[in-house]
C-alpha cells in the first residue's frame, strides 16, 4: 500500500477551529481597515526574485537564506513571495498609481520562508498587511498605530507596543560606519555571517540570531547618538502625539526589524501570552523610488494570522444555525426551497441530507443548530412549519415570552417542563420568530447547545 501524502515541512492545513478563527480574523481586519479608508489589493504569489533582493535587501535572513526561489520554465529566477510589501509597491508603479495619491491599501493570504520551523515560525504563513503609501506627516504612523490599537481591541489580544526609530539615510551613514568601527574589533567573535555583513551591510548584524553577536551589539553604538536633526525631529512628533493620544509604549532602542526598507518609525506588537511579535511595521520612504517609481513616503505594517490565532484571537460569536429538516424524501426539495428563502434574508441555515429523519435531526444538533424547522406532508399542505427547539437557551427565552401577545398564536405541542419544545408556525410567524430569537438576540450568544 502507496503511503499517504503528508504537507510538505513546516507548511500545515487550517482547518475545524482554526479556519474559523482565520476567517473571523480576516473578516474583522478587513472591516478596521475599510473604516480607515484602505481598499482591497491582490498581488500574485509569485514574484521576480531581484524584486525581493532589491526591496527587503540581499543581505537579509529573509532574502540570504529564507526564500523559496527557483527557476520558471523560461528560465527566469521568480520566488514565492516572503511578505507583501515589495510586491505592494511594485504594484503602484506598474499600474501606474504613484501620481494618484494617496493610495492605501489592505491584503491578506500567504507568505512563505524557508526558516526553520518552530512554534509560531511556520514556512507558509499568512499575514495581513497595509500600506499607505504618499503621506510623510508623521500623523500617517499615528492613525496605522490607531488602527492596530483598536484591531487588536477587537481581537481581545493584550499586546505590548514597542516603538524606535532608525532614523534616515544621514542617520544611518553615520551610524554605520560607528557600527563598523567598533564591531571591527570583534571580528574574530562574531558569526560568520556577521564578518561577512561588516563589510556588505553592517545594519543587518544587529538583527543576529547569534547570542554572542547580541551580546556584542548591545554594548555598542545607538541609532539614537546618530540621529540627524530632522530624523529626531521626525521622531519626537511621533512621540509626542502617542503621549497625546495616551497610548501606552515602549521606546525599544535595540529594535531595527529584519528589513533594510524601513526609515525612521519602526514599531513591534508583541503577545503578552506568547512573547511572539504578532504585528511589526514601520515607515518606508525610499523604496517606490528604488523601485523606479518617484519618491514617495510610505508607512505599512503586516500583522501574522498565524500566531494572532495561537495567541487565542476571539473570533466572536459564530452566527447562530437553523436546520431545515424534511419528515419523508419527498418533502426534501420543499425544505430546500424554505432554507433557500432564509438564505435571502440573513440566515444561516443547514438542510441535512442524511437518510433518515432521526439522524437528520441529531446532525441539526451536532452541529449546534439552536432549532430545527421541520416539514412534512401536514406541514407542507398547511403552509406552516414545526419548529424543534435543539438549545436550552432559546426555550428559555421562549418560554419566558410565550404568553406575549406576538407569539399567543403559536400552537405549543410538547411538556412545557422539557426542555426541547415543539411549536407550530404558519411562515409567516415562523419568520417573525427568527427576528425577534435568532438574528437578533441568539446571534450575540455563542449557541450552547444542550
Ligand atoms: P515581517 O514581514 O518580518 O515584518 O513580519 C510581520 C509579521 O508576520 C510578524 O510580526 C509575525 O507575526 C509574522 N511572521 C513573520 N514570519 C513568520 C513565520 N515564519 N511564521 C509565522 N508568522 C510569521
Amino acid at each position: 500500500m502507496s503511503q499517504p501524502f503528508n504537507t510538505v515541512r513546516g507548511m500545515r492545513d487550517i482547518v475545524g477551529e482554526n479556519a474559523r478563527q482565520y476567517h473571523s480574523i480576516i473578516r474583522k481586519l478587513s472591516d478596521i481597515a475599510i473604516s480607515y479608508g484602505y481598499s482591497p489589493l491582490e498581488t500574485p504569489l509569485l514574484e521576480y526574485t531581484s524584486l525581493f533582493q532589491k526591496g527587503i535587501g540581499d543581505e537579509t535572513d529573509v532574502v540570504g537564506k529564507e526564500m523559496f526561489t527557483f527557476v520558471d520554465r523560461s528560465g527566469h529566477s521568480v520566488s514565492l513571495r516572503p511578505e507583501g510589501t515589495s510586491s505592494a509597491v511594485r504594484a503602484l508603479i506598474t499600474n501606474s498609481l504613484t501620481q494618484n495619491l494617496p493610495q492605501k491599501w489592505f491584503y491578506y493570504g500567504p507568505m512563505f520562508r524557508y526558516d526553520r520551523p518552530q512554534k509560531g515560525r511556520f514556512r507558509q504563513f499568512y499575514q495581513f498587511g497595509l500600506e499607505f503609501f504618499g503621506s510623510d506627516n508623521h500623523l500617517s504612523d499615528i492613525e496605522l498605530i490607531c488602527l492596530i490599537k483598536e484591531a487588536f481591541a477587537t481581537l481581545q489580544i493584550p499586546v505590548a507596543f514597542k516603538i524606535n526609530t532608525v532614523g534616515d539615510e544621514e542617520s544611518r551613514a553615520d551610524f554605520k560606519l560607528k557600527l563598523v568601527e567598533y564591531l571591527s574589533k570583534y571580528e574574530n567573535d562574531l558569526s560568520e555571517d556577521s564578518v561577512r555583513r561588516l563589510h556588505s551591510n553592517p545594519l543587518r548584524i544587529l538583527d543576529s540570531k547569534s547570542a554572542v553577536d547580541q551580546e556584542i551589539c548591545s554594548n555598542g553604538p545607538k541609532i539614537q547618538d546618530s540621529l540627524s536633526a530632522e530624523a529626531k525631529c521626525f521622531f519626537e512628533k511621533v512621540r509626542k502625539s502617542l503621549q497625546e493620544m495616551e497610548f501606552d509604549f515602549i521606546e525599544d532602542s535595540s529594535l531595527v526589524r529584519g528589513l533594510d526598507y524601513y526609515d525612521h518609525t519602526v514599531f513591534e506588537f508583541v503577545g503578552q501570552t506568547s512573547g511572539l511579535t504578532l504585528c511589526g511595521g514601520g515607515r518606508y520612504n525610499r523604496l517606490v523610488g528604488q523601485f523606479g517609481g518617484p519618491r514617495i513616503p510610505a508607512v505599512g505594517c503586516a500583522f501574522g494570522i498565524d500566531r494572532l490565532i495561537l495567541e487565542g484571537a476571539s473570533s466572536g460569536a459564530a452566527k447562530a444555525i437553523i436546520g431545515v429538516i424534511g419528515v419523508e424524501e419527498n418533502d426534501m426539495v420543499a425544505t430546500m426551497k424554505l432554507s433557500c428563502e432564509l438564505h435571502i434574508e440573513g440566515v444561516v441555515t443547514i438542510c441535512p441530507m442524511q437518510e433518515s429523519f432521526s439522524k437528520r435531526l441529531k446532525y441539526c444538533d451536532k452541529v449546534g443548530a439552536l432549532c430545527a424547522f421541520i416539514l412534512g406532508g401536514e406541514e407542507r399542505k398547511q403552509n406552516k412549519v414545526k419548529m424543534k427547539i435543539l438549545c436550552d437557551s432559546l426555550a428559555d427565552k421562549v418560554l419566558s415570552e410565550s404568553t406575549k401577545p406576538d407569539l399567543a398564536g403559536l400552537h405549543r405541542k410538547s411538556d412545557t417542563t422539557s426542555a426541547v419544545r415543539e411549536f407550530l408556525f404558519d411562515k409567516a410567524e415562523a419568520r417573525s420568530f427568527i427576528t425577534k430569537y435568532i438574528l437578533q438576540e441568539s446571534c450575540s450568544e455563542e449557541p450552547t447547545n444542550k
